[in-house]
Formats: structure tokens, sequence, C-alpha cells
């Protein structure tokens, strides 16, 4: 897509600190970085966001781009932990109303070095379901569409 800045950078017509160039996804530094080192790994296919990512009905073309971009995903929160010490979020944002910015699909790997604190974003319990009834529904609707997506 002509209009789409990560298509453009995986394509290398924008400059952009890349840490990974494969057949089928490529990492780079974040222009924005939340951490040092903070990275955007990406599929040079363009897919909007993870829900548009196909399931069962995928050709193996793209079954194959999909596992290297959670391959490379893997490598780099290895490498960020190797590189900085502590650990490291994996953060993937599928829409507007989740924070996603740009419409191609990208996860973040952000270091988070040894000391640091936990974003409050991340801590346990920042959400509460109102009874045993509203937990049930939730879960028995989520369970009805994943076995939709698989
Ligand atoms: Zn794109």
């Amino acid at each position: 897509m002509d209009d789409c800045i990560f298509c453009r950078i995986a394509g290398g017509e924008i400059p952009s600190a890349k840490v990974y160039e494969g057949k089928r996804a490529v990492a780079f530094l974040d222009a924005a970085p939340m951490s040092k080192g903070h990275l955007l790994v990406v599929p040079r296919a363009h897919w909007k966001d993870l829900a548009a990512v196909p399931g069962s009905g995928a050709t193996e073309e793209e079954r194959a781009a999909y596992a290297e971009v959670c391959d490379v995903v893997r490598a780099a929160a290895r490498a960020a932990v190797e590189v900085f010490g502590g650990g490291a979020n994996v953060l993937q944002c599928t829409g507007e109303e989740a924070g996603q910015t740009v419409g191609h699909l990208h996860f973040h790997v952000i270091p988070r070095p040894k000391g640091g604190k936990v974003p409050p974003e991340f801590v346990s319990g920042a959400y509460r379901y109102a009874d045993d009834a509203d937990r049930a529904a939730t879960a028995a609707a989520l369970r009805a569409a994943i076995a939709k997506a698989l």
C-alpha cells in the first residue's frame, strides 16, 4: 500500500534503523520509543491489524509470513533481555481504541531494564467483573469467537 508508512519502511522507501530484514518480516527501532531499544516487528505483507490476519483459510505464504513475524518477536524479546538485562514487554495494539496509530500489523518489543518499574497499565487487577455470571458470560462469548477465528 503506497500510503502506508510501515509498507514503505519495510520496502526501504523510508529509512529506519533496521535490526532484522527477512523475506517476510522486518524489525526496526520505534521512532517514538517507550524505552531504549524499543522495536517494532512487522510483516512485509500489509495486514491492518492482528484481527485481519487470516486463520484456517490462510495460504501457505500467509502462514509463513505470520510464522516469521512471531519468530522475530520471540528473538527480539530474547535480544532485549540479553542486551539490556531485565525483561521485555510485547505489545500488540489492534484498533484505534487499543492505541493503534499505524494501520499495519506491528508488535512492539519494549525492553524493560533491571531496576525499572512495571508500567501501571500492565498491573493485574485493573478490571473487576461485576459478578460470576458476568465473568462466565464473558468467557462464553470469547470461547465462541475464538473457535470461529481459528
Ligand atoms: Zn502497510
